[in-house]
């Protein structure tokens, strides 16, 4: 089959398996071309297919050396279907995982069930003993409750008062004004439960409770904080609720298992392209006035990057890991620096369909959107027939 990007707006539904192979393995290669990190053994990390969740473990892996259990939600190909981009990844990543002699096993389901969870111990028990990282990196729109029965959808809307501001269509460069009408009380309880820590902690009690965490473990999970231009939509809005959430669960997790020595925290990550940051109105324009200024300064990163800096300088240091006032990890640190923020916020203040292209890098946000699914990667014949069915080793 001949597989061609199909996009509706924010979503592509169509993934390419070859172009998502060259991603991993650009990732991989970059993993193993920096100094090996002296860190996590086995490691389990919730939500492994993109994004940052799979550049952890990729950094698990292939510069600390770690085997890992990756648990995601995604689909095999069917029919005309293609599989999923995280599915082509997760394939590609087992498939190096194993050359390289690593144990590495795949879990697909819905981490938020306790079928999932159960399973996912089992796994641990039989195949690594326990578990001394969890990286909680998952990003849905829906939760289902595994007690409860209840489903959640999250939205991202503003809190108390409409939210306009500019926001771009990245694929055809026209500016325009969002507004977003504020969120309803149900709307931001719903949002907790799917972003907030409940299912975090859920994991991390099962996991302590079935004695499949190692001493001396440390979890960590995924935040945001951003710029002001984006706090009413972002940090003080729905989302950003559901961070605080997320954030008070570290503190808790904190405590529980500092008793044997472990640790919890939250790392605030850069702002990147993922599937989940397309969907969020007005970032996508911030992140693209963003890249263009981290890139004149020699300071841009991906998520591989972000990840790698991660563990080798906080995670895994010797002493301490470095926290600010809060307890969190910064490691949007060079995202935050006042003179790039000061000069994205000049641009943003000038930004038009007329120049978006030259004030901000619209093409590369445009292309790495592409590349999530697999398209637009240099080295695949895009015209040639692919096989849209690919097994992933150590499916459990
Ligand atoms: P992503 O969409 O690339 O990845 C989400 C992962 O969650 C995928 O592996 C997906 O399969 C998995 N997932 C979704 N629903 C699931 C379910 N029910 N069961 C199992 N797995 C499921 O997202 P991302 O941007 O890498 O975000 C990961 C975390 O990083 C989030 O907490 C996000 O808020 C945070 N973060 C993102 C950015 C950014 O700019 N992208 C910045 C800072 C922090």
């Amino acid at each position: 089959m001949i597989i061609q990007p199909k996009t509706r707006g924010f979503i592509c539904t169509t993934a390419h398996p070859e172009g998502c192979a060259k991603q991993v393995t650009r990732q991989i290669d970059y993993a193993k071309g920096k100094p090996s990190i002296e860190g996590p053994k086995n490691v389990l990390v919730i939500g492994a297919s993109t994004g940052y969740g799979l550049a952890s473990r990729i950094v698990s892996s292939f510069a600390a050396g770690a085997n890992t259990i990756g648990v995601y939600f995604d689909k095999a190909a069917e029919g005309s279907r293609t599989a999923s981009a995280g599915w082509y990844n997760s394939a590609a990543f087992e498939e190096a995982a194993a050359a390289a002699g690593l144990k590495s096993y795949s879990i697909v389901g819905d981490a938020f069930s306790d079928e999932i969870k159960a399973k996912t111990i089992d796994l641990i028990r039989t195949e690594l003993g326990k578990v001394d990282l969890v990286v909680y990196s998952v990003a849905s729109p829906r939760r289902t409750h595994p007690k409860t029965g209840e489903t959640f959808a999250s939205v991202i809307k503003p809190l108390g008062a409409t939210y306009t501001n500019k926001t771009v269509n990245f694929h055809s460069g026209e500016v325009t004004q969002a507004t977003i009408e504020p969120a309803t009380e149900d709307e931001l309880r719903q949002t907790i439960a799917v972003m907030g820590g409940e299912d975090w902690q859920m994991w991390i009690d099962e996991l302590r409770g079935a004695g499949v965490l190692a001493e001396g473990a440390t979890t960590v999970s995924y935040s945001y904080i951003g710029p002001e231009i984006t706090h009413a939509v972002y940090r003080e809005g729905t989302i950003g609720a559901a961070k605080n959430d997320l954030e008070a669960t570290a503190r808790r997790l904190n405590d529980q298992l500092g008793a044997n020595g472990g640790r919890a925290y939250v790392s605030v990550n850069k702002a990147l392209v993922t599937q989940s940051s397309s969907a969020i109105p007005v970032v996508p324009l911030y992140i693209s006035a963003l890249y263009k200024v981290m890139k004149e300064q020699g300071i841009h990163e991906g998520c591989i990057e972000q990840m790698y800096r991660l563990f080798s300088e906080r995670l895994y240091v010797s002493g301490e890991t470095p926290v600010d006032e809060k307890g969190l990890i910064r490691i949007d640190d060079w995202e935050m620096r006042p003179d790039i923020q000061a000069e994205v916020a000049k641009r943003w203040a000038d930004l038009t369909t007329e120049n978006v292209f030259e004030l901000s890098d619209l093409e590369g946000y445009r292309r790495e959107f592409f590349q999530l699914f697999g398209f637009e990667t240099d080295g695949v014949d895009y015209e040639a027939d692919v096989d849209p069915e690919v097994s992933i080793l150590n499916q459990r």
